[in-house]
């Protein structure tokens, strides 16, 4: 009868599958201009600002973008978090 050994945990890289997972969100992927990052990051964080206006708001800006992604991506349930 042999005894089983704590298996040491794998130290396997999962970097790969990290860069894929971000990746996967086109938000993220997203080319923002350097002047829209904080406007874009204050207005995902203001409660009375929706996300078909900020959808609205980045159409204007010539962001190609879906209100999907942008909606995944505020709440968190997007590939990026
Ligand atoms: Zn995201």
């Amino acid at each position: 009868m042999s005894v089983k050994t704590k298996d040491e945990p794998p130290k396997i890289d999962l970097s790969e599958f990290r860069r894929i997972r971000k990746a996967g969100c086109n938000f993220a992927n997203l080319d923002l201009k350097p002047e829209h990052v904080e406007t874009l990051k204050a207005a995902f964080q203001a409660p009375d600002i929706s996300s078909a206006g900020i959808h609205d708001w980045m159409k204007d800006h010539g962001y190609q973008i879906g209100k999907e992604t942008i909606v995944k991506h505020r709440t968190g349930r997007c590939a990026c978090q």
